[in-house]
C-alpha cells in the first residue's frame, strides 16, 4: 500500500470527476476544483470567494421548491456540525433554467474548541428520470415477463442476460441473481423447436423484432408456453448492443386450445380418432412425399350384430363393448397406425402395408377375447373386416376406404367373422 497519493493532491483533484468545494466558514469559497465549476457553470475568477447565498445559484429540492438558506448543504453542516451525505439538490443559476442535479456530501473540519474551520463539499452530477417517474419501475411492475440480455454472442455461449423483471422471477422461479450473466437459452428444454430458434436467430442477427411461441421450462421444472417478442435494442450510434424480450406466459390458452383440438379429433367414448380426426391425419400422411409412392392399408372393421348386444345387455354394456374393442385395437397396433372409430360400431385403420395377417390376427384375438360387463357377465363377439390396399401412386385413400368397404359388406354377406380382402 502507498502511504501517500503518487502526486501532488492537488493535481489528483483537478482531475477528478466529482466535484469538490471547500468553504470558509462565512460558506465564501476557498477552493473549487474544476468538475465543481462545470457544475455550478462558474470560471474559478468568478467562484472564489463567492458565499453560498450569492444570487448567481438557486438551489431548488426534488419536487422543485426552492431550498430554503438554512437548507444549503454548506449551511447544514455549519449550523449543525455533522456531515452530511446523500442529500439531492437541483442547482439553477441566471444562465440556464434546467437545473443541474446533484447528490452532495460534505464534513465539518472543527478545531480544538468545535469550531467550523471548514467545509468540505463534494457532489457528483445525477440525471434524474426525465419524466419524474422511473421507467425501470414500470417495467419491474409490468405483468408481462422482460428479459434483457447483451446482444452479441448469438451462438454458445449465447447472450448473457443483463435484465430480468418481477414477473419473471413470478413466472420461472429464479431470482434475478440467478440468471444474471446466463443464455437464455437455459430455459428450453429439449423439446424445443429448433425451426423457430432458427427463425429466431435469423431475425436477430438482421436486427429485425421477432414473435414467436416458445416452450420454457421453470425453476421447479414445470412447463409453460411464452408469447415472446424480442425486438433489438440500438444504442447512440445505431448499433444493436441488446435484445429485450417481452414474454406472455399462454399456457393457459394453450392448454384450452389443445383440450379443445384434442376433443374435436378424438371420440369421447373410447378416445380413438374420430372421422375427422382421422381425415387429418391422413391427410398429413398422404401429404408426405414418400407416403405418396407408399402402399399402405386398409381396414374397416365392423362388430358382427351389435345392435343385439344392445339389446340384449343394455345400451351402457354395448359402450363397455365398444369400449373393450377399441382397447384391443390399440394394444394390437403400432404406435404410427391411425386407430379411428368413424361410425357407432365402425372403425377404420390405416397402417403401413400389411398383409391380411394383421386384420386376421384382430379377428382371432376378438373372437377369444370376453367382455365383462358391470353386472359381471361376460359377452363375447365377432368382428368382420374389409382390408384394402392403397396401391397407385396417385390413388386416394377415400377411394381404398370405398374399395375396404365393399369388401367388409361380402364378409357380412357370406357369414360374418372374416376378413375379406377388396379385389
Ligand atoms: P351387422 O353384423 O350387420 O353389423 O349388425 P349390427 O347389429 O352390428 O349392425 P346395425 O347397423 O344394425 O346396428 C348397429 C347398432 O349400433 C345400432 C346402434 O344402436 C348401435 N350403436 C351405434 N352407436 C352406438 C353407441 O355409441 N353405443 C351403443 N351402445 N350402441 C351404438
Ligand atoms: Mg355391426
Ligand atoms: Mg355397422
Amino acid at each position: 500500500m502507498l502511504e501517500s497519493p503518487p502526486t501532488n493532491p492537488w493535481q489528483l483533484l483537478n482531475l477528478l470527476g466529482t466535484g469538490l468545494v471547500i468553504h470558509a466558514p462565512d460558506t465564501s469559497i476557498s477552493y473549487i476544483n474544476p468538475a465543481a465549476l462545470k457544475m455550478l457553470r462558474l470560471t474559478i475568477n468568478k467562484a472564489l470567494g463567492k458565499v453560498v447565498s450569492d444570487p448567481h445559484w438557486r438551489f431548488i429540492d426534488a419536487n422543485g421548491n426552492p431550498l430554503p438558506l438554512a437548507d444549503y448543504p454548506v449551511n447544514q453542516i455549519i449550523n449543525t456540525k455533522m456531515a452530511i451525505k446523500d442529500f439531492v439538490v437541483g442547482i439553477l443559476d441566471s444562465t440556464s433554467d434546467i437545473p443541474v442535479w446533484v447528490r452532495v456530501a460534505g464534513a465539518p473540519e472543527l478545531n480544538e474548541s468545535n469550531e467550523v474551520t471548514q467545509v468540505v463539499v463534494t457532489f457528483i452530477e445525477i440525471s434524474p428520470p426525465k419524466n419524474g417517474f422511473s421507467f425501470e419501475e414500470i417495467v419491474n411492475m409490468a405483468n408481462d415477463v422482460v428479459v434483457v440480455t447483451e446482444a452479441d454472442p448469438i451462438d454458445p455461449p449465447g447472450p448473457k442476460i443483463v435484465y430480468v423483471n418481477q414477473s419473471f422471477t413470478n413466472l420461472t422461479g429464479y431470482s434475478s441473481k440467478e440468471v444474471l450473466g446466463k443464455d437464455p437459452r437455459f430455459l428450453q428444454g429439449d423439446d424445443v423447436d429448433k425451426e423457430e430458434l432458427k427463425k429466431l436467430k435469423e431475425s436477430l442477427i438482421q436486427g429485425r423484432d421477432h414473435r414467436a411461441t416458445v416452450l420454457n421450462y421453470s425453476k421447479t421444472g414445470r412447463a409453460y408456453w411464452l408469447d415472446m417478442n424480442i425486438v433489438p435494442l440500438r444504442n447512440w450510434a445505431g448499433k444493436v448492443t441488446h435484445f429485450a424480450a417481452i414474454e406472455r406466459d399462454i399456457s393457459d390458452i394453450k392448454r384450452t386450445e389443445q383440450t379443445l383440438r384434442s376433443h374435436a379429433l378424438h371420440d369421447p367414448l373410447t378416445g380413438l380418432l374420430n372421422r375427422r380426426g382421422l381425415d387429418i391425419q391422413s391427410e398429413i400422411l398422404n401429404s408426405r412425399d414418400e407416403s405418396r409412392s407408399m402402399s399402405v392399408s386398409l381396414i374397416v372393421l365392423d362388430i358382427d350384430h351389435f345392435k343385439r348386444i344392445n339389446d340384449s345387455w343394455g345400451h351402457e354394456a354395448g359402450d363397455e363393448v365398444l369400449v373393450a374393442v377399441s382397447a384391443l385395437m390399440k394394444k394390437a397396433m403400432r404406435a404410427d397406425d391411425l386407430v379411428s372409430r368413424v361410425g357407432g360400431e365402425e372403425f377404420l385403420i390405416i397402417l403401413p402395408d400389411t398383409e391380411l395377417t394383421t386384420a386376421e390376427r384382430l379377428r382371432i384375438e376378438v373372437m377369444n377375447m370376453e367382455v365383462r360387463i358391470k353386472n359381471g357377465k361376460a359377452i363375447k363377439l365377432t368382428v368382420s373386416m374389409g382390408v384394402s390396399q392403397k396401391l397407385e401412386v396417385d390413388e386416394v385413400i377415400k377411394d381404398a376406404v370405398r374399395r375396404a368397404d365393399g369388401a367388409l359388406y361380402e364378409a357380412k354377406m357370406s357369414g360374418r367373422n372374416r376378413v375379406v380382402k377388396a379385389t
